[in-house]
């Protein structure tokens, strides 16, 4: 989508800290990271939020979630613990209107979030 700025970051068009990019995904760290760890993970498909899941694209949420788990492994959080988090709509705290999932860790986090 011309006017997304994560596709515009997928495209190369907006710098960005990559840490893992494949066919289908692309992941780079958040610019206001909440926690030493802070990734966001976004189908490189241009979805508007969680509400837009469904069972035609169903697949990338699966692939998303092995991405997370395995950047984990590789950002040194998994034995500690870490949060993956989706923000849906104005009420969920959504920003941007790319589907996006952050991967947090590195501190304690607290629940139930605010
Ligand atoms: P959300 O509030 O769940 O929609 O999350 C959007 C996230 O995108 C926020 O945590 C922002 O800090 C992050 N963000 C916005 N613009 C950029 C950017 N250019 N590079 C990296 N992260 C960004």
């Amino acid at each position: 989508m011309d006017s997304c700025i994560f596709c515009k970051i997928i495209r190369g068009e907006i710098p960005s800290s990559k840490v893992y990019e494949d066919d289908k995904v692309y992941a780079f760290r958040d610019i206001n990271p909440e926690a030493p760890v802070h990734v966001l993970i976004i189908p490189k498909v241009h979805i508007k939020s969680a509400n837009e899941i469904n069972e035609e694209n169903a697949e990338i949420i699966s692939h998303i979630f092995i991405v997370a788990s395995n950047l984990a492994k590789e950002l040194g959080i998994a034995h500690s613990g870490y949060r993956i988090v989706n923000n849906c709509g104005e009420q969920g705290g959504q920003t941007v209107e790319h589907l996006h999932f952050h991967l947090l860790g590195g501190r304690d986090l607290t629940w139930p979030p605010g």
